[in-house]
C-alpha cells in the first residue's frame, strides 16, 4: 500500500505552466506538444517493432551462424585436400628421385657391359690370332651385344664363362629397366592422382569463396538489424522520457489549476472535516513519510466500501489519472482542496456540487497501489498538508 512513491516529484509547480493554466478548467491538461494518447500509442508501436525485430534479429543470427559454419566446413575439406595434395607431392618428388637413380644404375650397368664385352674381344683376339679369320672377323665386327648373341653358336664355342658374365649383366640392366619404368608409371598414377585433387581443391576454394560472400551478406543482415534494435530502443526510451515529461507537466498543471481554484467561487466548506473513510481508521503510510503526499487508509474488507466528501464543495476532477487510478478531486472553496485516489468507481463527475459526507467513490486498488485502501490528501492554496491537521 506505500504507493506513494511516484507521487512523490511532482509536486513543484512551474511558473510557465501556472500561466498556461491560469483560469482553466480542470480536466485533460494539454501541456505537453503530443498528446499521451499519441505517446503511448507510439510506444506500443516501438514494442510491436521490438518484438518484431528481435525475432528478425534471432532468425538473421541464426541464418549467419548457419553460414559461418558451412564456411568453416569447406575451409576444413580445403586443408584436407591441401593435406593429400602434400603427401603426392612429396611421394612424386620421391619417385623422381628413385627415376633419377635407376636411371644412373642403368648407365652404369650399361658401361660396365660394354667394357666387358671389349675385353671380351680382347681376349678373343688373342686367342684366334692364327684361327679362323671369317669368324673372328664376324665377330670382331659385331657393334653390339645383340648382334653379338644373334652369334650364339660361335659365342658358345668361344666362352661359356664370359658370356655367362654378359648374360648376368644385361639381366641387371632388364630389371633396372623394368623397375624405372615401374616407377614411372606409378609416377604417372600419381600425377592423375593429382590433376584431380587440384580440381576437387579448386571446386572447393569456389565454393569456400561462394560461402564467405554469402556469410559477409548475412552478418552484413545481422548487423543491420542491431543496429534497428539499437534505434527502436533508443526511440523507445525517448518515449518513455516523453511520456514521464508529460505525466509531470499534467501533475503540475492541475495544482496550478487546483491553485487557481481556491479562490472560491460560491460553494464554501463548513471549514471542519470529516473523515473521508467511515468505519476505517488503519493507517499505512503517513503524510511526508518517505515524501508520501497523503494518507493511506486500509482494512480488512475495505474493498468496494464508500468514500465519503471531507466537506462539500465542488468536483474539480474526476477520473484517471496516471499513478492515481480513479481518483476524485474537490476544491471547497475556502481554500482547501482534497484527493481521493485509487477508487475502484466513482460516484460523482467534474462539475458536481457534493455535500459533506457524500458517497463520491468506492475503495479500489486502481493506479499505482498494491491493495485495496483510499490515498487522501489535503491541499491548502495548492500545497499539500498533512491531513491529521483537520482531525
Ligand atoms: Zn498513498
Amino acid at each position: 500500500m506505500r504507493d506513494h512513491r511516484v507521487l512523490r516529484g511532482v509536486t513543484a509547480l512551474t511558473l510557465a505552466l501556472a500561466l498556461l493554466f491560469h483560469g482553466s478548467v480542470l480536466g485533460a491538461p494539454k501541456a505537453a506538444a503530443e498528446s499521451i494518447s499519441g505517446l503511448k500509442a507510439r510506444l506500443s508501436a516501438l514494442e510491436e517493432q521490438e518484438a518484431e525485430n528481435a525475432d528478425r534479429l534471432d532468425a538473421l543470427r541464426e541464418d549467419a551462424s548457419q553460414k559461418r559454419a558451412y564456411r568453416d566446413a569447406m575451409k576444413e575439406k580445403i586443408d584436407i585436400v591441401q593435406q593429400q595434395l602434400d603427401v603426392l607431392i612429396q611421394r612424386i618428388r620421391a619417385l623422381d628421385d628413385a627415376i633419377l637413380e635407376g636411371e644412373a644404375e642403368i648407365a652404369d650397368t650399361k658401361a660396365s657391359i660394354s667394357a666387358n664385352f671389349d675385353k671380351l674381344k680382347d681376349r678373343l683376339k688373342t686367342m684366334y690370332m692364327t684361327g679362323d679369320a671369317t669368324t673372328l672377323s664376324i665377330l670382331l665386327r659385331s657393334t653390339s651385344l645383340v648382334d653379338y648373341q644373334q652369334k650364339s653358336e660361335v659365342i658358345r664355342a668361344i666362352t661359356d664363362h664370359d658370356t655367362a658374365l654378359l648374360d648376368t649383366l644385361e639381366a641387371d640392366l632388364h630389371s633396372i629397366e623394368d623397375k624405372v619404368e615401374e616407377i614411372n608409371a606409378q609416377k604417372y598414377q600419381l600425377g592423375e592422382d593429382k590433376k584431380a585433387l587440384d580440381s576437387k581443391s579448386k571446386e572447393l576454394s569456389a565454393l569456400y569463396e561462394e560461402s564467405e560472400r554469402l556469410l559477409q551478406e548475412a552478418e552484413a543482415n545481422e548487423a543491420e538489424a542491431q543496429a534497428e534494435a539499437e534505434r527502436i530502443a533508443l526511440e523507445k526510451a525517448e518515449t518513455d522520457a516523453a511520456i514521464d515529461q508529460w505525466y509531470a507537466e499534467y501533475y503540475a498543471a492541475l495544482e496550478a489549476a487546483n491553485k487557481n481554484a481556491a479562490g472560491g467561487v460560491g460553494y464554501i466548506g463548513t471549514g471542519a472535516f470529516v473523515w473521508p473513510m467511515p468505519g476505517y481508521t488503519m493507517i499505512t503510510c503517513y503524510f511526508g513519510e518517505d515524501g508520501h503526499r497523503g494518507i493511506d487508509i486500509a482494512g480488512v474488507g475495505i474493498y468496494g466500501k464508500d468514500i465519503v466528501a471531507a466537506d462539500a464543495g465542488k468536483v474539480i476532477y474526476a477520473g484517471w489519472m496516471g499513478s492515481y487510478g480513479n481518483c476524485v478531486f474537490i476544491d471547497h472553496g475556502n481554500g482547501y482542496s482534497t484527493r481521493y485516489a485509487h477508487a475502484s468507481a466513482l460516484a460523482v463527475s467534474e462539475g458536481d456540487e457534493v455535500q459533506i459526507g457524500q458517497t463520491i467513490a468506492y475503495v479500489g486498488s486502481t493506479g499505482n497501489s498494491t491493495g485495496p485502501h483510499l490515498h487522501f490528501e489535503v491541499l491548502y492554496s495548492g500545497s499539500l498538508t498533512d491531513p491529521f491537521n483537520y482531525f
